[in-house]
């Protein structure tokens, strides 16, 4: 069956590599759902589920600071809108491709369902890269970018966030251009600044629930993150907050990176450098490289393209939590990473290890909490920033925090169920493959063949 529905896809877009490898995960997952619901083959379910709702390529064109004309490509892809409206990040990142942003909004379905919110899932984006742009060309993109997307999204048709390349500053510039063409002050974007909708906790959502699952896991082995040394990857918004939340928890972080580069700190990553690597990656936007020329004690290493593995996931320490970008982690590095002892790997980042990682992870019984688990704070927060819009009301730092606690919490408890259900007690990989599936199943079927 998995061969199958895998033959089609691969056949209908055979160059949709990370979409291929995203569908045979969920698949692969759900073989035993499929078994005990033989209506679900009927009702052409898994063919219904790969083919999004509605994709929308355009033409984004704008001008430089010296007069000079670019032309990128636009995307948004509505997959799947069954249990609310299409929800998930854009992307501005020059690997961009509609590939890609398949297999986001895929995984992104099925991780929405798991937040207990009423959210669908899509993704967008583009190849535009805003790295070595200044303020005015990031801005003359977002506005020449909304200039199309605005007639496609809305607060009850479809709503995105931030992702790798867009953040605060982004989001501002998007919201500025949506509000403008539609005359309408109204939640369509999340991730918006405090000051105009924006809710307290979504910047640190995606960390801080990536930490709070990793707590979660380790509790079901009465275990605690104190003093457990952790490998963080990337040094964006994920990153960032991920070192701050393990922070709190009395654990040590130790690496950051960005695409040129890592540094290693073997005393720890404390506050006083977190701070600093916030003014330089969101306000100076530097790389990662300018940590150990302000801490020369720490070790820098870049990128070398001749290694068939990161050094990064070479380190002996407790946890990691990659939290960079996607197959990050290959089979190599999750070799290295249950060697050198690693006992829990949280994903922050969106499908971060290859399969036959996925494999040693498993095999070798380590707490593994997949992505669409475990980075799902920041959707959720999302959803709750959605919520306080359409009450026209703020909530407090601790009410949301608290209900980010609550979420995780009960994304960590279905997966358990839904593993345990299916006969993999303990799988967190398959029990949310397998709790997100059905949710979204029941309502495609309730609603019959639309
Ligand atoms: P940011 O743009 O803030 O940061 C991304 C970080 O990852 C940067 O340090 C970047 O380095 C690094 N990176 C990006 N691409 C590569 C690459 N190809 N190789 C090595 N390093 C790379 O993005 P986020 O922190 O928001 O996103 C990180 C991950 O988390 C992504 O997988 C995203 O999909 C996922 N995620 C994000 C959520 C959110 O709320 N923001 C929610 C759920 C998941 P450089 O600056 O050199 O590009």
């Amino acid at each position: 069956m998995k061969a199958d529905i895998l033959k089609v896809v691969m056949e209908k877009d055979p160059n949709q590599r990370e979409f291929h490898q995203a569908v045979g995960e969920v698949v692969e997952s759900i073989l035993p759902v499929l078994d005990r619901n033989p209506e679900y083959r009927k009702a052409k379910i898994l063919e219904r589920l790969v083919e999004p709702d509605r994709v929308v390529l355009f033409r984004v064109s704008w001008m430089d600071d010296r007069g000079e004309i670019h032309v990128n490509r636009g995307f948004r892809v509505q997959m799947n809108n069954a249990i609310g409206p299409y929800k998930g990040g854009l992307r501005f990142h020059p690997s961009v491709n509609l590939g890609i942003l398949k297999f986001l909004a895929f995984e992104q379905v099925f991780k929405n369902a798991l937040t207990t919110l009423p959210m669908g899932g899509g993704k967008g984006g583009s190849d535009f890269d805003p790295k070595g742009k200044s303020d005015n060309e990031v801005m003359r993109f977002c506005q020449s970018f909304m200039g199309e997307l605005f007639r496609h999204i809305g607060p009850h048709t479809d709503v995105p966030a931030g992702d790798i390349g867009v953040g605060a500053r982004e989001i501002g510039y998007l919201y500025g251009m949506y509000k403008k063409l539609v005359n309408e002050f109204t939640g369509v974007l999340t991730g918006k600044n405090l000051n105009w909708g924006g809710s307290l906790i979504r910047p640190e959502a995606t960390g801080y629930g990536s930490v709070y699952f990793a707590a979660e896991m380790l509790a079901t082995k009465n275990k605690t993150l104190e003093g457990c040394v952790c490998l963080v990857s990337g040094s964006g918004n994920v990153a960032q907050h991920t070192v701050e939340k393990l922070l709190d928890f009395n654990a040590k972080p130790v690496t950051l990176s960005d695409s040129s580069g890592y540094i290693f700190d073997e005393e720890g990553i404390d506050r006083d450098k977190l701070a600093f690597v916030k003014r330089l990656k969101n306000v100076k936007r530097g790389r990662i490289k300018a940590y150990a020329e302000k801490y020369p004690h720490a070790l820098y290493t870049p990128v070398d393209p001749a290694l068939d593995y990161n050094p990064l996931w070479d380190h002996s320490a407790d946890c990691a939590f990659p939290s960079a970008t996607q197959n990050e982690i290959n089979e190599k590095d999750a070799r290295n990473l249950v060697k050198n002892g690693v006992k829990v790997v949280c994903e922050g980042a969106n499908m971060p290890t290859v399969p036959e990682g996925v494999d040693i992870f498993l095999d070798s019984h380590i707490l593994y909490g997949p992505g669409k688990a475990a980075n799902a704070g920041g959707v959720s927060v999302s959803g709750l920033e959605m919520t306080q819009n359409s009450m026209r009301l703020s909530w407090t730092r601790e009410e949301v925090d608290k209900r980010l606690k609550m979420i995780m919490h009960s994304i960590h408890q279905t997966c358990l169920n839904a593993a345990e259900a299916y006969g993999s007690p303990g799988n967190y990989f398959k029990g949310a493959n397998i709790a997100g599936f059905v949710k979204v199943v029941e309502a495609m079927m309730d609603q019959g063949l639309v």
